[in-house]
């Protein structure tokens, strides 16, 4: 859908065109919940302008809710200043019930007061800000004085730094004492109380920084080109030139200082940049520090000017990595500086989610709005980021670092350091020792005897561990004040040695929940073509060479957890090496009940809701939000009801019932009609047809089958036949060649009249791959994507839901959690045919028990509302004929 017309439309709701009327109420929805502070599930299909909806409702609630704040301040300012007396008991009293009346009197004067003070200050502040940002906004030499004066500091430090160089050739190098001089930075410094965030937040040196919160919307989505393509709606709607947006982003996105980036993975990046504001902070407190890296963009004046310019214009992450290099100012932090008198803050999931990375950001939620966009997966997600994995490689691998560092720096760590050392070092034997290893001996060559999944509660497991008696919270805030992992990573750098048994196999290297989220997420932004971003492999190398600890100390996070809201999966495979521990988060309410508890209101939006019960009942009731205060809203398609043609077929040509069950599926009846259909369908059908399988196997299996029974060749006489490729790297290339292929085909005419894209459910091609127009006439499901409930994962999870929840209308709760997993995957991939008003394309659903309520009701409205269910095939064939006959001469 275009957004691009620069007017804004007059109305209620500023819009850069006419919006159709399903925007509207959209909008007015929007409208409604936010100002009611309501919990809301959103759904508008892909295609039908959701993004701009969302900006120009959400935004002109804001736009509104700034102007009523104005007035009501200016009216209690008016008061307070005639003598305070028109102030309402509610505004100003507090509660001196039995007070005597002078008593009274005296307290309700001084909080009247009190409330007008505050409310001149915010206001001093307020005008402050925005004169200042005028100011910026309209002279231009403003920024040429920035620019002139970052360059006179450069050359000066430059003159500096020949000058040391100068005076320290000659000197001798220092024989390498224990410690060295540049070692100290190795050795953990006394360990005593909180004083690191405030150098982790980097906000130490600023006063001014601390200004007040302004009311606004955090917006976030799942990959940084959902979020890039979100600045850019802004940018062009009606709000895109007043509106103060600031997008954030990790490290590995924003950081400017090429020696830090060009390290690639983000852990190390992390680790690296906080060791030099550590640095910085270090060396201010000791001039004798010298030599210590410290970053040349961590200054606080540049991430001043970097911060208003951001405020100024809206830009994305691109434009501020530009900015940060233009301005020689960190993005990751000048960025971070701006979200106290921001508008509308843009940010990637797990940032938002994750609630130590939301603080570190200095991101605060009371009584703000949060909207989560493209949010079918929430569920998933807050699971995935807050679960996490250890291999025994890792654990071993940890155990050895940190023995040898604390044996190399014994005589100089202080005791509560050595206390807390050997209690992680006694938690990894224990840890390897339940998976049945020996820290001191190779675990790639320690056989596990019996090998299997076993889950436990997380008190049995601290408890046959003998760790119960350890205090998990003392530990984990030890690894997070005192940055062990960093000094021991720092530690392996310099000496070597112990980081080779870092490197493990491929196969038993997992990553922890967060930075296996974070690593999905950089995939999503691979795929969509980010420059900056590595290739994925390279990304895993990097990984696995840094710091195991680190990893673990997610491992012993995880643990804190309430003992009902997570189990441990002790996974034991051939050797000590390539077995796991992994922390399986259950309840992932847990996680989000803040997230509701604190914001005004919280909006949850997606192309695909459906089967909204799970958002309903898993996340929201069990987050305690009061079932009064959700709200739904589910708008129709923009595409005319003729546009689509949704079937589902329950027989084959040859009248074989449709039932793709584990037992069934795989009879050569089952693959022959699957495949007579298909070659039916591609006789009548231009252009693009893309056919689902629930899984890789199983698609390979009827590949090979149609293979041997010649239907392939008969297939591939009408339709160019590919397979969706199992490498993600691999993605682009085959859509590129499936398109080419359409393109010619349609261009040159002849026998061959498109091509026949064999996909998977849940695979590189379900989602985020639009197959709009000739890319996708025909979409076939064959059979129902239930998941593999013999996971041990999720057999667990349905333990837990049946023993949590009560039965919904006669089911089982775990019956409706993989019937909505099952369905979700479905209107993810059958919603990627439709993509704009005048798209069209016919849905076929193979499988009867798509016809069962329970199931069909999942089908997201605008679909089912359109499907016809076909008993047999001659009168659906006939239908699908039909259909695309009449598009084709209508074209
Ligand atoms: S301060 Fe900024 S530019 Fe410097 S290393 Fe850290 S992220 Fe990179």
């Amino acid at each position: 859908m275009e957004s691009g017309a620069a007017g804004a439309v007059p109305g209620r709701f500023p819009f850069p065109y006419t919006p159709y009327r399903i925007q509207e109420q959209f909008m007015e929805a929007l409208y409604g919940a936010l100002e009611a502070g309501r919990v809301g599930i959103f759904e508008s299909p892909t295609g039908t302008g959701k993004s701009l909806s969302l900006i120009c409702g959400a935004l002109s609630w804001l736009r509104d809710w700034e102007e009523k704040r104005r007035q009501e301040e200016a009216q209690l300012l008016a008061l307070g200043a005639g003598g305070q007396d028109g102030l309402t008991p509610q505004q100003a009293r507090p509660d001196t019930a039995g007070q005597p009346d002078w008593v009274t009197a005296f307290v309700q004067k001084k909080e009247e007061r009190d409330m007008v003070n505050r409310l001149k200050e915010e206001q001093i502040r307020r005008k402050k800000r925005e004169d200042r940002l005028e100011k910026i906004q309209r002279n231009v030499q403003l920024k040429y004085a920035a620019k002139r004066k970052r360059c006179e500091e450069d050359e000066a430090k430059r003159l500096l730094q020949l000058s040391q160089e100068a005076l320290s050739q000659g000197a001798g190098e220092g024989a390498l004492d224990l410690p060295d001089h540049n070692e100290d930075e190795l050795i953990l410094a006394e360990y005593e109380s909180d004083d690191e965030k405030k150098v982790v937040s980097g906000l130490e040196e600023d006063d001014d920084l601390e200004e007040e919160h302004v009311t606004k919307i955090y917006y976030c989505s799942r990959t940084h080109s959902q979020l890039s393509q979100f600045v850019h709606e802004v940018q062009k709607s009606p709000f895109g030139k007043n509106i103060r947006l600031v997008s954030l982003g990790s490290r590995q996105n924003l950081c400017v200082n090429e020696e830090v980036r060009h390290l690639g993975a983000l852990q190390l990046i992390n680790d690296r940049c906080m060791e030099m504001q550590k640095n910085k902070h270090e060396k201010k407190s000791n001039e004798e520090n010298e030599g210590k890296r410290i970053c040349p963009f961590y200054s606080f004046e540049q991430m001043q000017f970097l911060r208003d310019e951001v405020l100024v214009e809206v830009k994305d992450i691109e434009q501020l990595v530009s900015l940060g290099r233009e301005t020689k100012a960190c993005p990751y932090y000048g960025s971070r500086f701006a979200i106290p008198a921001a508008q509308l803050v843009v940010l990637p999931y797990q940032m938002l989610l994750h609630e130590p990375t939301r603080n570190a950001a200095g991101i605060k939620l009371k009584d703000q709005v949060v909207i989560i966009d493209e949010a079918h997966n929430l569920t998933d997600t807050i699971t995935c980021i807050h679960s996490a994995e250890v291999s025994g490689s890792q654990l071993c691998c940890a155990h050895s670092q940190l023995s040898q560092y604390m044996e190399r720096y014994r005589k100089h760590l202080k005791a509560k350091n050595l206390m807390y050392i050997k209690q992680i070092l006694y938690l990894l034997e224990q840890f390897v020792a339940m998976l049945g290893g020996n820290v001191n001996q190779n675990p790639g060559c320690q056989a596990v005897s019996q090998t299997g999944t076993v889950l436990k509660s997380i008190n049995d497991f601290l408890f046959q561990s003998q760790i119960d008696n350890i205090n998990l919270f003392k530990i984990q805030r030890y690894c997070e004040k005192s940055l062990i992992s960093r000094k021991l990573l720092g530690f392996v750098e310099r000496y070597g040695g112990p980081a080779s048994a870092v490197k493990t196999s491929k196969e038993n290297q997992k990553l922890a929940g967060l930075q296996d989220f974070l690593l999905t997420l950089q995939q999503g932004s691979d795929k969509e073509g980010t420059p900056q971003s590595p290739p994925v492999e390279a990304e895993h190398d990097q990984l696995r060479t840094s710091s195991p600890l680190m990893q673990i100390e997610g491992f012993l996070s995880a643990l804190t957890n309430a003992n009902q809201d997570g189990r441990i999966i002790l996974n034991r495979q051939g050797t000590v090496g390539q077995s796991s521990l992994k922390f399986l988060l259950l309840n992932p309410a847990v996680h989000f009940a803040k997230v509701v508890e604190e914001c005004r209101a919280v909006i949850i939006a997606g192309g695909t809701m459906q089967p909204v019960a799970d958002f309903r009942e898993q996340l929201l009731y069990r987050a305690g939000v009061d079932p009064a205060r959700i709200v739904e809203f589910s708008c129709g398609h923009v595409i005319p009801p003729e546009n689509i043609l949704p079937i589902i077929l329950c027989s084959g040509p040859s009248n074989q019932q449709l039932e793709f069950t584990y037992e069934t599926r795989d009879l050569p009846q089952m693959m022959d009609e699957t495949g007579r259909i298909l070659h039916n369908l591609c006789n009548v059908i231009p252009g693009g047809v893309v056919c689902f399988f629930p899984s890789y196997e199983y698609e390979k299996r009827v590949y090979g089958h149609w293979e041997k029974t010649g239907l392939l060749s008969r297939l591939a006489a009408k339709k160019k036949i590919f397979q969706e490729p199992k490498k993600a790297n691999q993605v682009e290339q085959v859509l590129v060649e499936y398109a080419k292929c359409i393109k010619r085909c349609s261009q040159t005419g002849g026998q061959m009249t498109g091509a026949l894209l064999l996909s998977v459910v849940g695979g590189k091609m379900s989602e985020g791959i639009n197959f709009s127009d000739d890319l996708g006439r025909c979409v076939i499901m064959v059979g129902m994507p239930y998941p593999n409930i013999r996971s041990p994962e999720l057999q667990e999870k349905m333990t837990w839901l049946d023993k949590t929840m009560p039965r919904a209308a006669g089911q089982a709760p775990s019956r409706v959690l993989i019937e909505n997993l099952c369905m979700k995957a479905v209107n993810q991939s059958i919603g990627r045919a439709i993509r704009h008003q005048k798209d069209f394309a016919s849905i076929l659903l193979l499988d009867h028990r798509y016809t069962r309520p329970a199931i069909f009701n999942k089908l997201p409205q605008w679909i089912r509302e359109r499907t016809q269910v076909k008993p047999a095939f001659g009168s659906a064939f006939a239908e699908l004929r039909k259909f695309h006959r009449g598009k084709l001469d209508a074209l």
